[in-house]
C-alpha cells in the first residue's frame, strides 16, 4: 500500500475514538462557587488532570422539565437559580460558548424519547459552580440536557446508556447532583456539621454498590430502607447518578475522586470514569 493510501485511510478515522471522562459531581451548596475548600480544590486539580474535551454535556439536578430538552443556545448565560445569598454570588459570571452541533448530535442518537431543542437555556448553578473550578477560563463549550422529572429512575438509566456514543465524540459528560440531599434537615450554621447517620449509611451503601457494579440496587433505591428515604426526600439530585451509571462502559473502572459531607445532610461524593 502506498503512503498516500495509508494517509487517506487514517484521515477517515479522526482521533476522536478516545473515550472522554465521565464525571458525577456532588455540587452541594451554591456558595461553594466562592469557597476555597477541599471539595473545590479537588475540582481545580481535576481540571489540570484531564485533557480539554471538544465540549461538556451537563446533566444537572437544576434543569428539570416534562419531556427531555437539549440546549442549542450558542451563548448560554449564567443563571442565578437561587435566592437569599450574598451579592458576590450573583456577580459570578461563567459564560462559555454552547455547542449546537453536538447538541443536535445528541438528539439524533437518542431513540428512547424525542429530545426537543431549547434555544434559550443558560447554565444553571449545578453546571457553573462546578465548571468554574475545572476550567476557570470558560474556554470549553458547554451544553445541557434536561431531566424529565415525570419519569422513573430506570428510564434515566436507560437514557444514560443511549448517550454513551457521545463519550467517543470528544464530549465529557458531567452529571451534577448529590447522592444525599435533604434540605429539610440541613444545618445551615455549620458546613462541617457531623453528618447524620442515615447520610453516612446511604452514602456508604451507594459507594459499595458502585464498587460491586450493582446498578440495579441504585436504580431501585426506594427498596434501600429508611436511610434511602431520609437521603432522597425528592429525587431531583439523585437522578443525575442514574445517567452516570448508565454511561459507564462495561468493566470501566470507577474512581472516587472526592468523599465528604456538608451541613450534615449533604453527601459531596464525586466519582470519575475514564
Ligand atoms: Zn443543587
Amino acid at each position: 500500500m502506498k503512503l498516500q493510501e495509508l494517509a487517506n485511510i487514517a484521515g477517515n478515522f479522526p482521533l476522536r475514538d478516545k473515550i472522554m471522562p465521565l464525571l458525577f459531581i456532588g455540587h452541594g451548596h451554591p456558595m461553594n462557587a466562592l469557597w476555597d475548600n477541599d471539595f473545590t480544590q479537588t475540582l481545580t486539580k481535576l481540571g489540570r488532570s484531564i485533557d480539554k474535551p471538544s465540549a461538556v454535556l451537563v446533566i444537572s439536578a437544576h434543569w428539570e422539565t416534562v419531556g427531555t430538552y437539549v440546549s442549542i443556545n450558542p451563548a448560554p448565560r449564567t443563571i442565578y437559580d437561587f435566592g437569599g445569598f450574598p451579592d458576590e454570588l450573583f456577580r459570578v459570571k461563567y459564560e462559555p460558548q454552547g455547542h449546537p452541533e453536538l447538541a443536535r448530535e445528541l438528539k439524533s442518537i437518542v431513540s428512547l424519547t424525542d429530545v426537543m431543542e431549547d434555544q434559550d437555556m443558560g447554565l444553571d448553578h449545578g453546571a457553573w459552580t462546578v465548571l468554574k473550578f475545572i476550567w476557570p477560563e470558560a474556554d470549553v463549550p458547554v451544553f445541557e440536557m434536561s431531566i424529565d422529572y415525570s419519569k422513573p429512575a430506570a428510564y434515566h438509566f436507560r437514557l444514560g446508556e443511549q448517550l454513551k456514543a457521545l463519550r467517543r465524540k470528544g464530549v465529557l459528560i458531567l452529571c451534577s447532583g448529590n447522592i444525599v440531599h435533604n434540605l429539610g434537615m440541613i444545618d445551615w450554621r455549620d458546613i462541617n456539621a457531623k453528618p447524620y447517620d442515615w447520610n453516612v449509611d446511604f452514602d456508604g451503601f451507594v459507594k459499595e454498590q458502585l464498587e460491586k457494579r450493582n446498578f440495579e440496587a441504585l436504580i431501585n433505591y426506594q427498596q434501600a430502607g429508611l436511610a434511602a428515604q431520609m437521603s432522597i426526600p425528592t429525587n431531583d439530585h439523585y437522578l443525575p447518578l442514574m445517567y452516570a451509571i448508565g454511561l459507564v462502559e462495561k468493566d470501566e473502572p470507577l474512581q472516587h475522586i472526592y468523599e465528604g459531607y456538608q451541613f450534615g445532610s449533604l453527601s459531596m461524593r464525586c466519582f470519575q470514569a475514564g
